[in-house]
């Protein structure tokens, strides 16, 4: 296993592969390609789908409504600051129109998620909404089957819960996110915050 700092060096290479990356047709339509924020080292990585027109424009992850409900999840549901998680998408630029990203536009960026994980090597994943839990899962099931029960992707534990867009539109949902989250909470040792 490389050390810490080897590590950090090939994720800001990686960083810089994504930003010149012209693999897909999404880098003609793209402000800004988003690789990925938070700690190298982190224990806990979100994972998303894919830029909305926020992110796009900033660069960085989940910046928009969706992120700002990330945001809370994280800092209010787990006592934890953005900074000590790495919050990253399946596809690292924003479809036009926020359609949902193409199959072989997945196969073309997925490997840099792949390297992301593999670098950071979080002891959990919360998958968010069906596009990256499929994705990561290999599977077809239906998110509302997949949330709630973990998974298992190249040795590491994966929670599949609602994208916190979803959230947005079905605010109802937001209890079962938060069993969720007590379960992730609970695999790391962590508490649950006082509410
Ligand atoms: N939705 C996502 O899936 N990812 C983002 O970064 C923002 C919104």
């Amino acid at each position: 296993m490389a050390s810490a700092e080897e590590r950090r060096e090939e994720l800001v290479a990686l960083f810089k592969e994504v930003q010149a990356c012209t693999r897909c047709p999404l880098h003609e339509t793209r402000t800004k390609a988003v690789f990925g924020a938070g700690d190298a080292d982190a224990e806990l990585m979100f994972v998303g789908e894919a830029p909305g027109r926020d992110e796009d424009l900033k660069g960085e992850p989940f910046v928009g409504r969706a992120g700002q409900l990330l945001t809370e999840i994280i800092t209010k549901g787990m006592g934890l600051r953005r900074e000590d998680v790495y919050i990253a998408n399946v596809i690292k630029c924003r479809p036009p129109d926020n359609r949902n990203p193409e199959p072989d536009e997945v196969a073309t960026c997925e490997p840099f998620l792949v390297r992301q994980l593999e670098l950071i090597g979080p002891r959990v994943i919360v998958a968010l909404g069906k596009f990256a839990a499929q994705t990561l899962l290999r599977s077809k099931t239906p998110i509302t089957k997949l949330r709630g029960q973990w998974a298992d992707y190249r040795g590491i534990k994966v929670m599949p819960t609602f994208h916190p867009a979803y959230l947005l539109r079905n605010p109802g949902d937001k209890r079962l996110v938060w069993t969720d989250i007590k379960a992730v909470l609970a695999e790391l040792g962590l508490p649950v915050p006082p509410r």
